[in-house]
């Protein structure tokens, strides 16, 4: 009878990793890749930090943008708009900024400071 070699074959060239970069976790993942549990818990930080990067930058935006614009309607709902946007996009670029800084940290794949 031929011998079956086991399902749990050697990874192919080391493009896989046997445990977690950040927890040490067993699991069986692509080379510099994070486990579930460490990917759901950096976009849960990263949505923190967004969160009160966003609210902090989206006051500082409102208050000015009602101090420069005149009083009429239309400029106040033009600057309402703005605020939400400015709202959306600074707490998108902030989740993206802090998750990939939060994962590089994880992986210890930071660029090199060397100059
Ligand atoms: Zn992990």
């Amino acid at each position: 009878m031929r011998q079956r070699t086991s399902t749990r074959s050697p990874s192919f060239g080391g493009s896989r990793e046997r445990e977690c970069p950040r927890c040490h976790r067993e699991v069986d993942l692509p080379l510099g890749a994070l486990c579930a549990a460490c990917r759901r818990e950096i976009d849960l930080r990263a949505r923190r930090v967004a969160r009160w990067v966003s609210l902090g930058a989206t006051a500082l935006f409102g208050a000015y943008a009602m101090a420069v614009l005149p009083t009429e309607q239309t400029a106040r709902l033009v600057g309402a708009a703005a605020t939400v946007v400015w709202f959306v996009v600074v707490r998108r670029v902030a989740f993206q900024m802090v998750r990939t800084w939060l994962e590089e940290r994880g992986t210890g794949k930071r660029e090199t400071g060397n100059a």
